[in-house]
């Protein structure tokens, strides 16, 4: 019995090598779907990603298409689905496997959201992604990952949230970093433009996520209100915090400075209360 399960398990095995099938998926098996949206738009993105890292390997390939001249060793960028309702990133390297998953329909949806309001700027999903894929080859690099995919979804479970933060902010220096280095580079060409592209796409980001702190949410600095200045419970610290950081590091100028440690201040306010009624 046991004999015909190993040769039944081994036929399934041949028939998919044969049919250019991968017997472990890693999309499926995490209870994901392929996603045909977004291909070109994260080919593009997969492109430019591995130009900026020059000798800073991992590079990444795009796994539904074959590339000519990807290293074999290059790392699959797939695209995915999530259960419906699931909660998701735009990006994730999945725990288990030396890949990336993006979803285009959260980046779609993300980019949208952060794009509306009253004084915000019209964001670029393409440049974005740009700088999703260079924090996930952070994590390559070191290591860490981003999530647990299972079901379809994201868990949270298994994930030390002081280890998981210390992760994120790793692997956001390490994108802060090369771009900021091919951004300056001494002479100018299709890279270093492409790096000054993001940067000035964070900086947009970060001007957005300024107009809803202070339009959409008047008064919440002044006590550092907890939705709009704390972590929202997902191991990724604080998003509007991480791009203030990561602006700071590539600029360290005295504004990128003032900007961070002011949100930091809110937050501390927000974390200290003054009670609203003095106690008689
Ligand atoms: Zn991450």
């Amino acid at each position: 019995m046991a004999v015909t399960k190993i040769w039944a398990k081994t036929w399934v095995a041949i028939a998919c090598l044969a049919a250019g099938v991968s017997a472990a998926d890693p999309v499926t098996e995490r209870g994901f779907a392929h996603s045909a949206e977004g291909q070109d738009l994260a080919q593009h993105a997969i492109a430019r990603v591995n130009r900026l890292l020059t000798d800073q390997g991992p590079r990444l390939r795009p796994a539904w298409v074959d590339v000519v001249g990807a290293p074999s060793d290059a790392v699959p960028v797939f695209l995915v689905e999530g259960a419906p309702g699931a909660l998701l990133t735009p990006a994730a390297v999945p725990s288990g496997c030396k890949c990336v998953f993006v979803t285009p329909s959260v980046l779609r949806d993300w980019v949208r959201r952060n794009s509306a309001g009253q004084g915000r700027m019209e964001l670029d999903a393409s440049h974005f992604l740009v700088f999703v894929l260079l924090h996930e080859v952070g994590h390559l690099r070191s290591g860490t990952t981003g999530a647990i995919y299972r079901d379809g979804a994201m868990s949270q479970l298994n994930v030390e949230p002081s280890r998981a933060k210390a992760a994120e902010e790793d692997a956001d220096e390490f994108a802060a970093d090369v771009l900021a280095r091919r951004a300056r580079q001494p002479i100018a060409n299709d890279d270093s433009i492409s790096a000054n592209w993001v940067l000035i796409e964070l900086t947009k980001l970060s001007w957005n996520m300024q107009a809803f702190r202070t339009l959409d949410e008047f008064g919440a600095f002044s006590v550092g209100k907890p939705s709009v200045f704390f972590d929202d419970g997902y191991s990724h610290p604080n998003l509007a915090w991480r791009i203030l950081r990561v602006n700071d590091r590539i600029h360290g100028s005295r504004d990128t400075r003032d900007l961070l440690e002011a949100f930091e201040e809110a937050r501390r306010r927000g974390a200290d209360p003054q009670p609203l009624y003095r106690k008689n």
